[in-house]
Parts: structure tokens; C-alpha cells; sequence
């Protein structure tokens, strides 16, 4: 078994469900009527990183498989009206995966009543669609709150009984795979639906722990501050910033 959370092991995830017989589906097209094989249903939640995102998707293409990618919205980990994310979006897409939505609720009042709670699901997923280009048309919650199975007319929910409660569900949540890792999970005898959750900053960049990878996460999204300032700031083009610039004034401050 490839070592956990490296491309290779991605990849062996995918080559052990279609060598079982798995079919793979997408939460904008999900697989209806009686099922005679099993059905992975490849969840990414892109939390953190779009190229991370962008990278499974390739390998996946390559294997002849398609997943779902959700993005969010509202976060600070990146912007998804770059023109580096929506670059990536159409990547994504183009590769013949789905696009959704993964709902943040966070960044939102606390709705008063259910539709209240749709009605924002709808705006965000209308937003999404609206910057990116992509049709948006399902959604995964982000730390979901009780409204974590909720109903949204004109979007498919993945955390939906069928793909949820009723599944074979299995996370990388915190960078563990629970309940097992996939390949101990996937069985001929499995014939029903299997949803595989992934997060592209867990994979492929052979960190060692969960700390490990989101510390290189704040790198990246500093580093990302930081040339933009440099490329865009007139005083900085001429003396641009530099992480060793940073840390010598990062050392200075009182702890
Ligand atoms: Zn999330």
C-alpha cells in the first residue's frame, strides 16, 4: 500500500475502486435507479488549496475517473474571483469534473428559520456560478451545524441521506482517515454508494502531520500577499519584500 496522503496513494485509492468494479459518479449527475455495482462518489472540499484541487484533478482525469470539486466562497485561505482560481475552476471543469459549492455558514447570520438558511445557500451557489463561470448545482457544507442535511430546491445536497446516512462514508477529515482508509473500506461486496471525502491540502506534498501542512498553507497564502504587493505596489518594484525581511521584523516584535 502506497505511503497515506501522497499522490500515489490518491491515485491506488482510485485504481482500487475501479478494479473492484466501482462505478465513480458526480454529486451534479448522481447515479439513479437500482444500483448493481457500487458508485464512488469522489468528494473534494477545497478548504485550503485550489492548486492542491487542481492537482487530484489532473491525476484523476488521468485514471479515467471524475469527482467533485467544492469551493468555497467566503474564506481567507483564497479568493475564488482570482483570476488564478477561476483559471483553476475552468481547469477543473474542462477535466470533465463537477464543480459545487461548499457552504461556509460561519460567514452568515444565524438564520432565523430554514429558508432563511436556503435562501443563503442559493445566493452563494448563484455568486459562485457568477465569478467562476462554472453551473453550480450541488453543495457540501463547510463544518456543518445542524442544517447539515438540508433540502435546497435546484441543488443537490452531498451530505444528503443517499450519499450520507444511507452510504459507506469516509473522511480525511484532521488529515486521519476515518472510519478506515478507503482501500480498507472499498469491497466487492460494497454494492451501494460510497462517498470518499477528500481535501486536496492533506495530499501529495509528503508532510508529516496535519500541523505540518497547514503551516505550509499560511506560508503559501503570505507568500501569494506578498508578491502580489510586490508586483502591484510602485515602492515595492523597486525594493521588493522577502519572507527573510519578514521573519527579522516578525523576530522583533514582543512575543
Ligand atoms: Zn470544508
Amino acid at each position: 500500500m502506497a505511503e497515506p496522503f501522497t499522490l500515489d496513494d490518491y491515485r491506488s485509492i482510485i485504481r482500487g475502486g475501479l478494479d473492484l468494479g466501482y462505478e465513480f459518479a458526480t454529486f451534479d449527475s448522481p447515479h439513479t435507479g437500482p444500483l448493481a455495482e457500487g458508485v464512488i462518489y469522489l468528494r473534494h472540499d477545497v478548504d485550503r488549496t485550489p492548486e492542491g484541487a487542481a492537482l487530484l484533478a489532473r491525476l484523476a482525469a488521468e485514471e479515467g475517473v471524475r469527482g467533485t470539486f467544492f469551493f468555497l466562497l467566503r474564506t481567507e485561505s483564497y479568493n475564488v474571483a482570482t483570476r488564478r482560481c477561476v483559471d483553476i475552476i475552468r481547469q477543473i471543469s474542462g477535466a470533465g469534473h463537477a464543480v459545487g459549492l461548499h457552504f461556509n455558514h460561519l460567514e452568515h447570520p444565524t438564520p432565523s428559520d430554514e429558508s432563511e438558511r436556503v435562501r443563503q445557500i442559493q445566493k452563494e451557489a448563484r455568486l459562485l456560478a457568477d465569478v467562476t463561470g462554472a453551473g453550480i448545482s450541488c453543495f457540501s457544507m463547510h463544518n456543518p451545524d445542524d442544517s447539515l442535511r438540508i433540502d435546497v430546491p435546484g441543488f443537490i445536497n452531498a451530505y444528503a441521506p443517499r450519499f450520507f446516512d444511507d452510504a459507506l462514508y469516509i473522511s480525511d477529515s484532521n488529515r486521519k482517515w476515518k472510519p478506515v482508509h478507503p482501500l480498507e473500506g472499498l469491497s466487492p461486496k460494497h454494492a451501494g454508494v460510497v462517498q470518499i471525502l477528500i481535501h486536496p491540502e492533506w495530499h501529495g506534498s509528503n508532510f508529516d502531520s496535519e500541523r505540518q501542512a497547514l503551516i505550509h498553507h499560511v506560508v503559501s497564502v503570505a507568500g501569494r500577499v506578498m508578491d502580489e504587493d510586490n508586483a502591484q505596489n510602485r515602492a515595492l518594484q523597486e525594493r521588493p519584500l522577502s519572507f527573510s525581511e519578514i521573519a527579522d521584523s516578525l523576530s522583533r516584535l514582543d512575543p
